[in-house]
């Protein structure tokens, strides 16, 4: 697994700003009279939620495989990172209904507050992402919480240029309409962790092509058949396989040797770290890559 340096000081520290953020913004809001702040510390609080979430199940992703689940805890990850999508999703959805909202009833606010308040949590956003950023790129989970946290910079930003447009020229629909834009952004970056979160879960393998995995096996000489193929994500990274191929009437020493051949193709050209063969002279050898139900003959 990914060495990480999320470590627990580091959360604090997160969580711990993401909590002042939304404190400090949904009171200047109020005093503002400015709903985009409201919405954007409402917004904030989701954040807490979703480090706090990403923490735990990083926590419970590390420890080691049990009897009880002899793969270990790897998917709590996958998960939380799921979940955090929906919640971005649904945070969307509602800062797109609230900017509709506002540009048919326009409302008035004091657009110098709005200014400085917004920049003092572009500030420290800014900051919680900078802690962030260098642990998401081969972590799903912890992307999904950079990309939220970024996501909200942007939102302050959108917040400062509608505040200076207020003080300067009085365009008010501006603020709704940054509002809208922010929320399409969040949801454009919520779709591929979905997605990809999503099919791990179904146990879906993206990356392997059964036919062309069938293709490699049949090149080495003793290995008659190749069928019943499965292929499956532990998390992002850690892909685990089962085949059953056919031989001829060989001993069990000779038949180690090709399953050796056959973990070294599997994990050198599609990174399967680890494989489960069951070998078989002519059963089943007809059978297909992708086990159907109408294999009736031969169902295991
Ligand atoms: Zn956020
Ligand atoms: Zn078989």
């Amino acid at each position: 697994m990914e060495q990480s340096k999320f470590t627990g000081s580091r959360f604090l520290l997160i969580t711990v700003l993401n909590v002042l953020i939304t404190v400090f913004e949904l009171l200047g809001g109020i005093f503002a009279g400015s709903l985009a702040l409201i919405s954007d510390a409402l917004h904030n609080l989701s954040d807490s939620f979703s480090v706090i979430l990403s923490y735990i199940a990083h926590r419970i992703g590390m420890r080691s495989p049990t009897p009880k689940n002899t793969y270990g805890y790897q998917r709590a990850e996958i998960l939380a990172a799921f979940l955090n999508s929906l919640i971005l999703v649904f945070l969307s959805l509602y800062l797109l209904l609230e900017g509709i909202k506002r540009i048919i009833h326009p409302e008035q606010v004091s657009g110098g507050i709005m200014f400085w308040i917004a920049l003092i949590s572009l500030a420290a956003n800014l900051f919680a992402t900078f802690l962030l950023s260098r642990d998401s790129k081969h972590n799903l989970n912890l992307r999904a919480t950079y990309l939220h946290l970024l996501s909200d910079a942007l939102a302050s930003v959108g917040v400062i240029v509608g505040s200076l447009l207020i003080v300067f020229f009085g365009i008010y629909w501006v603020d709704p309409l940054v509002t809208i834009l922010v929320s399409l952004y969040i949801a454009y970056e919520a779709w591929p962790i979905i997605r990809q979160t999503i099919a791990i879960l179904m146990e879906g393998s993206p990356a392997i092509n059964p036919e062309k995995v069938k293709t490699d096996l049949m090149e080495i000489p003793a290995v008659l058949g190749v069928h019943h193929f499965h292929a499956w994500l532990i998390n992002e990274n850690e892909l685990v396989a089962s085949v059953h191929i056919n031989l001829g009437n060989i001993s069990l020493s000779e038949t180690e040797v090709i399953y050796s051949q056959i973990e070294k193709i599997l994990k050198q050209k599609y990174n399967v770290i680890h494989v489960t063969i069951q070998a078989e002279c002519t059963r089943g050898i007809r059978d297909k890559m992708c086990f159907s139900r109408d294999d009736e003959k031969h169902e295991n």
